[in-house]
């Protein structure tokens, strides 16, 4: 079979042949029977030198993985873009220029232990430093994985404390760590709290735990986000070898809760960059109803170094798709900019000049085009809106120019700083 790829009936590694369907596809025996130690690791996977050396590592981030998970992967290819992914290699330990340990710089932008605050109308809340697994690039690594810096209840207080006194946090994303590795009923506790929160509109959960354990998704966390609509719920997918009939299954149980769902991928060098990996990892996730939402740029954390590519691959990769898929299949490419700016979208450029009189364009095709501009166009003639005021106030709508940007200095981020950053 090759890497990766097993049969649709969803066959499991022979280790867990005699496992029950029962407890198979229990979320929580799946998280009782992780593996993490080179001697349960080599029951499943012929381990490289390379592996073998990370695993004896004293300094290692944290490995856990679900038999769900090592079912999907080659244990005798060690090129398997998901083994990749859960399985550190000794290429983790090496250092390289430009590396951070807090890439993003969130914790400049933590008013609260665990609220990362960086736009104005919208935060993310961590609330546990566990996850299902444990992804070789996590951004978080500096403390994901770590028991002792884990979320206590007394942070939760203070993190909901600080949305209620943020009357323009309008959007809040509940992240971790994952989220969904943390019990149903202290989750169901956080959400039912910030859903009193008036000027709090939308709730998302970020995860990744139905990749590696899609039976996850049950009746009570469907019970929870139904229960506090409006709820989105965002997935990170790398690999079509990850889209499973498991995780389909989980995607529709998602769907029929009503929230929508949408996905993000990390750039990652011999993992997903190539066209053809990106344009069925994007398809598939359509198919599923999933929208592809975010493709990152390898953040430059520690241990990630190996997997990041060039910026130029990242924009051929759009290149590659937008106009060869449905446009509702084509994620941003962002760069999460070090130092903490927060998301920057790149593209392609498909506008060749412009001009107030005309606009010259490419297509997909490369197809050289015109657009003329309007005589006598007159910005500002849009008459003021007659809604009543939205809970949390919107940020202003004036729009700064390059130039503008360019001359100013950066505002301060903040609940009520204003220019967020
Ligand atoms: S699931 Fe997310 S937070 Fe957890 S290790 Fe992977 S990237 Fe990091």
């Amino acid at each position: 079979m090759p890497s990766g790829v097993r049969s649709e009936s969803g066959a499991r590694h022979p280790r867990w042949a005699d496992v029950p369907e029962t407890e198979w596809t229990d979320p929580r025996w799946q998280m009782t029977h992780r593996l993490r130690r080179a001697s349960q690791l080599r029951e499943v996977i012929k381990l490289t030198e390379e592996e073998e050396s990370a695993l004896g590592s004293d300094d290692l981030f944290r490995v856990d993985i679900t038999p769900y998970f090592l079912s999907l992967i080659d244990g005798d290819d060690p090129r398997c873009p998901l083994r990749r992914q859960v399985v550190p290699t000794s290429r983790e330990m090496e250092a390289f220029d430009g590396w951070l340990p807090d890439a993003n710089s969130e914790v400049e932008h933590e008013p609260v232990r665990g609220i990362i605050h960086k736009y104005p109308d919208r935060l993310v809340m961590l609330v546990t430093s566990s996850c299902t697994s444990y992804c070789r690039y996590c951004t978080r690594s500096r403390f994901v994985g770590d028991g002792q810096q884990n979320y206590s209840r007394t942070d939760w207080r203070e993190q909901i404390r600080y949305i209620r006194e943020s009357p323009r946090v309008r959007d809040v994303l509940i992240s971790g760590g994952d989220p969904l590795s943390m019990a149903r009923k202290r989750l169901a506790e956080i959400v039912a709290e910030i859903r009193e929160i008036p000027h709090v509109e939308i709730i998302r959960l970020g995860t990744r735990a139905p990749v590696f354990n899609p039976f996850v998704v049950d009746d009570e966390l469907c019970d929870i986000i139904e229960a506090n609509h409006p709820m989105w719920v965002n997935i990170h997918v790398n690999h079509p070898y990850e889209i499973t009939p498991e995780l389909a299954a989980a995607c529709s149980r998602l769907a029929r809760t009503g929230a929508p769902i949408g996905a993000q991928a990390v750039l990652l060098a011999g993992i997903n960059d190539s066209v053809e990996v990106q344009r069925r990892l994007c398809t598939e996730l359509v198919r599923i109803r999933v929208r592809p939402y975010y493709l990152y740029q390898c953040d430059s954390v520690r241990g990630a170094g190996h997997f990041r590519t060039s910026v130029t691959k990242g924009i051929e990769i759009i290149e590659g798709l937008r106009g060869h898929i449905s446009g509702y299949a084509v994620p941003t490419y962002v760069i999460d900019s070090p130092g903490g700016g927060g998301k920057i979208p790149v593209a392609p450029n498909y506008l060749l000049s412009l001009s107030p009189e005309r606009a010259v364009l490419r297509n997909w095709a490369g197809e050289v085009s015109e657009y003329q501009g309007p005589a006598g166009y007159r910005s500002g003639t849009t008459p003021p809106l007659r809604l009543p005021e939205p809970s949390a106030p919107l940020p202003p709508s004036d729009v700064r120019t390059v130039s503008d940007m360019l001359s100013a200095p950066r505002s301060p981020a903040g609940p009520e700083g204003g220019g967020g950053a």
